[in-house]
């Protein structure tokens, strides 16, 4: 099977200025090399979305839709190789990676019905006002490494649909799943529509700064997330910032530990717990915190941790050996200042593997509570009162996600709303339908994706104020 190297630039498949290796996490070595564009790529990519934008916003609604449409389609055929290169590329269990890949077919067909037509806002006798939402122009779209093919798709099919043109850059470490994308698209979309390239973590910064960059959508880390913002200001970029989370999950005491342990469990460790909205930590009623801990722990010894490809794998590698040497120093960190009652180690064997870990009387504010593990290592703590674990899990720089567990939904719903974050679930975890907003509060980021308003932070409102 030929796998596409090439990236996107102007409606065409070209070769990079440079190469970049890409590294499969469960054997540690590369498995490709793929084109690496440079600067001058990058401007061309630029110079290709701009000069195709005017066409492509006088397109319409109906007509960007359909060819969005078509992308589904084509990525529907080919489900099945797009599911193993994530695999390859990201290293999650080939039924998490199929799940992402159905995740961005329907994605796409989402966006693909969406309609923005102008609509009459105010009307008097005297006048009427019509709001007309308008393109921004050409949008920048940089993702992380945890999903390579769903957050590239997340920005480009409501950007794309809404009349703006794009140039995507994936992660360094994840390039093939946007490469196999680009390849989908070049026949589809008109020249310069889309663009996608492929960096060394080095171009990043030229492309958030570009004078002719509209707009950033931009998820990643906290800490990049804040560059973006600052290289946006000369130009008063618009931005959406999708960062980090210290996702807290609070267990309330009318539940069955051995119920509960499972569903926490899973969302702290699914992708191997590189999730922005993974459980970061947990906080369990001091009448139920051993049993529940050993739960945990009995869970996190029984885990299969394997090759995304091998059958009943639970947990693959960590992506990238940066974050695979970042979570060996917070293990070493977690054992220093609490109690590992499963895991803490690497697993003996090639690949950037990490043991499923559970860490047990950890302070408040040791490294694993307060920073962003990104990681399978999962902190788990006791608390006394409501009052007290409510304001434990809003003391964080971080307000993106959280889960309250109990057996009453109203008293559920009711701790929810104290939880300081862009989304609480109650008795589940990771339901992010596309038409509901999504994003964070605090230093989670800024705007939200998903619903009526990811749309329209890919729109300016043009108002039309006639006299009657
Ligand atoms: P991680 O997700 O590994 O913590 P980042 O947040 O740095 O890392 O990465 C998310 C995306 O941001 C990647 O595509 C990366 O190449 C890109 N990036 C890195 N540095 C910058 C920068 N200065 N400006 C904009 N994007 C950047």
């Amino acid at each position: 099977m030929q796998i596409n190297t090439r990236m996107l630039i102007d409606g065409e498949l070209v070769d990079g200025a440079d190469t970049l290796d890409v590294t499969n996490p469960a054997t540690a070595a590369p498995f490709i090399t793929v084109a690496r564009a440079d600067a001058e790529q990058l401007d061309k990519a630029v110079a290709a979305a701009k000069a195709a934008a005017p066409a492509w916003a006088a397109l319409g609604w109906e007509a960007r839709g359909a060819l969005l449409s078509r992308l589904a389609d084509a990525l529907e055929a080919q489900r099945d190789e797009m599911a193993r290169l994530l695999t390859t590329e990201q290293g999650k269990p080939i039924r998490q990676a199929t799940g992402e890949v159905i995740g961005a077919i329907y994605q796409l067909r989402y966006y693909a019905a969406q309609r923005g037509e102008p609509r009459v806002i105010k009307e008097t006798e005297s006048f009427r006002v019509i709001e007309h939402r308008t393109p921004l122009g050409v949008v920048a779209a940089i993702t992380p490494w945890n999903f390579p093919l769903l957050m590239v798709v997340q920005k480009i099919a409501p950007a794309l649909v809404s009349g703006n043109t794009v140039v995507a850059k994936p992660a360094a470490t994840t390039p093939v799943c946007a490469l196999k994308l680009a390849e989908l698209a070049a026949g589809i979309f008109p020249a310069g529509v889309l663009n996608i390239i492929v960096d060394a973590n080095d171009l990043g910064g030229a492309l958030s700064a570009h004078p002719d960059v509209a707009k950033v959508s931009f998820t990643g880390s906290t800490a990049t997330g804040r560059r973006v913002m600052a290289a946006g200001a000369d130009a008063l970029k618009r931005i959406t910032l999708e960062l980090g989370g210290n996702d807290a999950a609070i267990i309330l005491d009318d539940v069955d530990a051995k119920d509960i342990a499972p569903k926490i469990f899973n969302g702290a460790m699914v992708n191997a717990g590189q999730v922005c909205l993974a459980i970061k930590r947990v906080y369990a009623p001091a009448s139920m915190y051993d049993e529940l801990c050993s739960e945990l722990a009995r869970l996190a010894a029984e885990a299969t941790v394997d090759d995304g490809f091998n059958q009943g794998a639970q947990v693959g590698p960590v992506q990238n050996r940066m974050q695979y040497e970042k979570l060996l120093d917070l293990l070493a960190d977690s054992a220093a200042n609490g109690k590992v009652i499963a895991g803490g180690q690497p697993v003996d064997r090639d690949g950037y593997f990490i043991a499923p870990t559970i860490v047990r009387d950890i302070a408040d504010d040791a490294r694993l509570v307060r920073e962003e593990q990104f990681g399978p290592i999962l902190p788990v703590l006791s608390y006394e009162s409501l009052d007290e674990v409510v304001s434990r899990a809003n003391d964080s720089e971080y307000g993106l996600g959280g889960t309250i567990w109990t057996s009453d939904t109203d008293r559920g719903i009711e701790v929810a709303m104290r939880i300081d974050s862009g989304t609480v679930w109650v008795n589940q975890h990771l339901n992010l339908p596309f038409d509901v907003p999504f994003g964070g509060s605090k230093q989670s980021g800024i705007g939200r994706e998903g619903g009526d308003e990811g749309i329209q932070a890919y729109t300016q409102p043009h108002i039309i104020n006639v006299a009657l």
